[in-house]
């Protein structure tokens, strides 16, 4: 701690991202990121844009991205907004739609960046208990709040929540906002960005770090109606009015419009991770069944931190969190095929 750190800086708890070795030492099963490569078609044209126009300011307000979003979501351009990853966005909506001594609802096991984020702008939150096999039920979504974050699927587990209970969420909420962060809805959910035009309180956030294989080039979206996406204008324009730099502008559309790549390859990572969760199931895991492109698993006689530490030995990188209630449970990220099968033939090797 230094002198001359701000008292904001002292108090908080930053997030600790999933390890990221740069040295491609080992089998990334960690963060969630796509074991595919981008479309071709984005490499192409970021190769493409790396001309001399670099060196002028991109689009601050990302007009044909935006454009090309609302396009393909059905929506309106004035009800997206874009940012350098989800994360951003997420910070973004926190300094939009709460003030500091609100209180929030989040579910009790969920993506550890909200209740960071909640203490760096000075929220309160309340947590959602879930049920022992980490499922939500609607009576946890009656008590006073000033807002709602969800992640469906949610993370860590994976657990899928139908839109007809998010409808039920959003009805019982109407006057805060519930924002519902579908970082993994591409792995075989149901997106929410049907009920937009219905609930003027929905915010659905995406991002195209997962199912479109680009985390490495950070663009995240959010889905709302007109007036809310102005608040976030405002908050943004006050902060860093060049979102997405140019690379990233054009890389964006062309995932966004390669839809024969996105189908072909999410439509392997949902393959690979039925028939990893079956065959993890038969070597004594409890395999939660997952509708984002990990999986949430157990063994019933191996300790996780054990395998953990095995498994990353051996060269597979997965995550274990420390944490009540979870502190026996491994995510493990849906690789190749390839890289799955080692994963398997490892852990037979363990157990
Ligand atoms: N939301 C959830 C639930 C996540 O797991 C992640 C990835 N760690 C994010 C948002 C952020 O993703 P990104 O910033 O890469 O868009």
């Amino acid at each position: 701690m230094s002198k001359y750190w701000s008292k904001l800086a002292k108090k908080v708890e930053p997030y600790v991202p999933g390890e990221q070795p740069q040295d491609k030492k080992y089998i990334k099963l960690n963060t969630n990121e796509n074991p595919y490569p981008p479309s071709p078609k984005v490499m192409k044209a970021i190769k493409q844009a790396t001309n001399e126009d670099l060196k002028l300011y991109p689009d601050p307000t990302c007009e044909e991205l935006k454009a090309t979003l609302a396009d393909y979501y059905g929506l309106k351009k004035s009800q997206v907004f874009v940012g350098n990853g989800s994360d951003e966005v997420l910070a973004l909506l926190f300094m939009a739609f709460f003030d500091a001594d609100d209180s929030i609802l989040l579910p009790e096991i969920t993506y550890s960046f909200y209740p960071v984020y909640a203490n760096l702008f000075n929220i309160n939150y309340n947590l959602v208990q879930l049920d022992k096999d980490f499922s939500l039920s609607l009576d946890g979504f009656s008590e006073p709040n000033e807002g709602i974050i969800l992640p469906n699927p949610n993370a860590p587990t994976g657990k899928y929540l139908s839109l007809e209970f998010i409808e039920e969420i959003l009805k019982k909420n109407i006057d805060e906002v519930v924002i519902i962060d579908e970082a993994y809805i591409d792995f075989g959910g149901e997106s929410a960005v049907k009920l937009i035009d219905k609930y003027p309180n929905l915010l659905v956030v995406q991002t195209l770090s997962k199912s479109r294989a680009l985390a490495g080039l950070r663009v995240g979206f959010v889905f709302g109606q007109e007036d809310l996406m102005e608040g976030l204008d405002r908050i943004k324009n006050s902060f860093n009015s060049y979102t997405l730099d140019r690379l990233a502008l054009v890389g964006a559309k062309e995932a966004i419009k390669d839809e024969e790549y996105f189908q072909e390859t999410r439509s392997k990572i949902i393959k690979t991770r039925e028939r990893v969760s079956e065959e993890l199931r038969k070597i004594g895991f409890k395999v939660i069944e997952s509708k984002a492109n990990f999986i949430f698993v157990s063994h019933l006689r191996v300790q996780a931190e054990n395998l953990f530490n095995q498994l990353k030995e051996k060269g597979i990188l997965v995550r274990y969190f420390n944490q009540p209630r979870i502190e026996n449970f491994l995510r493990v990220s849906i690789g190749t095929d390839e890289e799955m099968d080692l994963l398997i033939k490892t852990l037979k090797e363990i157990i």
